[in-house]
C-alpha cells in the first residue's frame, strides 16, 4: 500500500498547532503497521538548521502557475522511517511564517500543482493521496480535473482529512485560471463555487473519495449550521463518505515516565514525581509554592475558539472566590494577551501568564498542574486535553468535538470519570464546573487519586487510529 500524506505543516520539521503535530506522528505509527506512507510538505525558510544538513536534492522541474512558470524543487529527508519530500521555492516559501500571507492562495497553489507533477516525477504514484485541511484541498480537484490524462494517476483515490473547518481558503473565482490554470468548468456547486468564490475546502470534499474528521463528534456537528462554517450544506450533501477518525497523541514525545523537557519523571503508579514538578512550576512562574493549593493551567492559541473570552470574563471572580493558582501559556489575540497580563500583573503570586510559545514550558504545565483547562467553544479534536490526561492532570473542557470523545465527566455517584465537563458555553458554567472540580480536589482525595489514575491509563496513542486510517485506505484500494 502507498500512500501520499501532503499537509502544510509536520513537527518536527514546522508547527504551528494540531495539524503539525497529526502529519509527524501518525505517518510514523503507519509506517510501523506497514504502510509505505511518504509525506510531502512545503520547504519553508524556517526549516531548522539540524536538518537542512541531511537534507538530499533529488530533482527540479518547473510548475506553471497560471501564466508564469516557477521553479520546484524536490528536497528528501527520512526521519523515524518515513520518508519526506520539501517542495522548494524561495519566492514562496521563504517567509517570516507559514501562513497569513497576501498571496496564500498562490503560495499553496503552487504546493498543490508541484504535489501533482512530483508524483510522476519521482515516480512514486500512490494507491491513495491523503490530503488535510484548505491548503491541499485543491490536490483532489486538480486530480480530477487538470491531471486525468496522465493514465498513471488515474486509479489514485483520495482522501481529505479537516482538521479545522472554520479554516477554508476563500478566493476570488479568478484564480481557476490565474494560479490552476484550470478553467471555469470546476466552477459550480457541486465544485468549487462558494457563493461568488472558490472554496478550497469545498472543492477538496467535493472530489475526494472519502472526508475524514478529527473526531466522531466533529464528524456529526460540522454537519449543523452552528459548526458547519457556512459548509454544512456540502457537507450533508456528502455525509455518506464522512468518518470521525480520533487524533492520538506521540507516546514518545509525551510520556510522564521519559520526557526530557520535565525535571521529574512519574508513572500512575508513582506520583511523587508529579509533586515534585508542580513545585518547580510554581516556582518558575514566581507563584506560591505550595502543594495544597490547586494549580489550574492551560495551554493554546489564545482566541475565541479555545474559549478564553469565558476564562477572561470569570478569572477575577475565580481568584477571589477560591484558594487556587491560574497560569496560562499562548499567544493570540491581543485581548486575551493583554488581560492575562493584566491579571497576572495584578495577582503575581496566584495568577501566572507566559506569552510565548514554549514546548518546553507547555509539557511542564501538562505535567506539573492539577487541572488543566480548554473550554474551547469548538474542538476538532484538541490534542492538549490527551496530554494533560496523560500526564494525571485533569482537563476541564466544554462538551463539544474531540474533547467530548476523550473526557470521561465526573460522576459523583459512581466516581468514575477523567475529567469535568460543562455543556453550557458560558462563563457561568465554566465557573461552575471549576468549583465542582475544586471540591473533588479539596474535599475528596481519594476519588481524585483514582480519577488520576484512570486519567493516566486510557489509551490516547497512535495505534487504534492509525488501524482506522488504514482501513479507510483498503477500502478505496480494495486490498
Ligand atoms: P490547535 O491545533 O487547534 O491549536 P490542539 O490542541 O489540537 O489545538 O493542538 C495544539 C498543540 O500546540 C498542542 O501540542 C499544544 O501543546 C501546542 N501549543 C499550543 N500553544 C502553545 C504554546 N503557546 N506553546 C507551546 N505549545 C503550544
Amino acid at each position: 500500500m502507498k500512500i501520499l500524506f501532503a499537509a502544510s505543516e509536520a513537527a518536527p520539521f514546522f508547527k504551528t498547532g494540531g495539524l503539525g503535530d497529526v502529519a509527524y506522528a501518525l505517518p510514523k505509527e503507519l509506517v510501523k503497521q506497514g504502510v509505505d506512507i511518504r509525506v510531502v510538505l512545503p520547504y519553508y525558510s524556517t526549516m531548522p538548521e539540524k536538518y537542512k544538513a541531511d537534507i538530499e536534492e533529488v530533482l527540479h522541474f518547473r510548475v506553471q502557475v497560471g501564466w508564469k512558470s516557477m521553479y520546484c524543487g524536490i528536497k528528501s529527508l527520512k526521519l523515524d522511517g518515513v520518508t519526506y519530500y520539501f517542495i522548494d521555492n524561495q519566492a514562496y516559501f521563504n517567509r517570516p511564517s507559514l501562513y497569513g500571507q497576501m498571496d496564500d492562495a498562490e503560495r499553496f497553489g503552487f504546493f498543490s500543482l508541484a504535489i501533482c507533477e512530483m508524483m510522476e516525477k519521482i515516480d512514486f504514484i500512490p494507491d491513495v493521496v491523503h490530503v488535510n485541511d484548505w491548503h491541499t484541498a485543491m490536490v483532489p480537484v486538480l486530480l480530477v480535473d487538470k491531471y486525468h490524462w496522465i493514465e498513471a494517476y488515474q486509479g489514485i483515490r483520495k482522501v481529505i482529512t479537516i482538521h479545522n473547518i472554520r479554516f477554508q481558503g476563500v478566493y476570488d473565482p479568478s484564480i481557476l485560471t490565474s494560479i490552476f490554470g484550470t478553467g471555469m468548468n470546476i466552477y459550480h456547486e457541486a465544485g468549487v463555487k462558494y457563493y461568488e468564490n472558490v472554496n478550497f475546502m469545498k472543492g477538496g470534499i467535493n472530489f475526494s473519495d472519502v472526508v475524514t474528521t478529527v473526531s466522531p463528534s466533529y464528524a456529526n456537528e460540522i454537519q449543523t449550521q452552528e459548526f458547519g462554517e457556512g459548509l454544512e450544506g456540502t457537507l450533508q450533501y456528502n455525509s455518506w463518505k464522512i468518518k470521525g477518525i480520533i487524533n492520538g497523541i506521540d507516546y514518545d514525545v509525551n510520556d510522564p515516565e521519559t520526557d526530557p523537557k520535565l525535571e521529574y519523571h512519574f508513572s500512575a503508579d508513582d506520583l511523587t514525581g508529579k509533586a515534585k514538578n508542580k513545585a518547580a512550576l510554581q516556582e518558575r512562574l514566581g507563584l506560591e509554592v505550595n502543594p495544597d493549593i490547586p494549580l489550574i493551567t492551560s495551554v493554546g492559541r489564545l482566541t475565541d475558539q479555545k474559549g478564553y473570552q469565558l476564562v477572561q470574563e470569570k478569572t477575577e471572580e475565580l481568584l477571589n472566590s477560591r484558594d487556587v493558582q491560574v497560569a496560562i501559556l499562548g499567544t493570540g489575540e491581543a485581548e486575551y494577551e493583554n488581560s492575562f497580563r493584566y491579571f497576572a500583573a495584578k495577582y503575581p503570586d496566584r495568577f501566572a501568564a507566559v506569552i510565548d510559545f514554549d514546548i518546553s514550558l507547555a509539557q511542564q504545565m501538562y505535567a506539573g498542574a492539577d487541572l488543566f483547562l480548554m473550554p474551547s467553544a469548538f474542538e476538532p479534536c484538541g490534542l492538549s486535553q490527551m496530554i494533560s490526561l496523560r500526564y494525571g492532570t485533569l482537563p476541564i473542557v466544554h462538551e463539544t468535538g474531540g474533547l467530548k470523545d476523550t473526557v470521561v465527566p465526573y460522576n459523583a455517584y459512581t466516581g468514575e470519570g477523567t475529567g469535568f465537563t460543562f455543556m453550557d458555553f458560558s462563563g457561568y458554567a465554566l465557573l461552575g464546573t471549576i468549583y465542582r472540580a475544586l471540591d473533588v480536589y479539596e474535599n475528596q482525595p481519594k476519588a481524585w487519586a483514582v480519577m488520576v489514575r484512570e486519567a493516566m491509563s486510557r489509551d490516547f496513542s497512535w495505534e487504534e487510529p492509525a488501524k482506522d486510517y488504514l482501513d479507510v485506505y483498503r477500502s478505496l484500494v480494495n486490498e
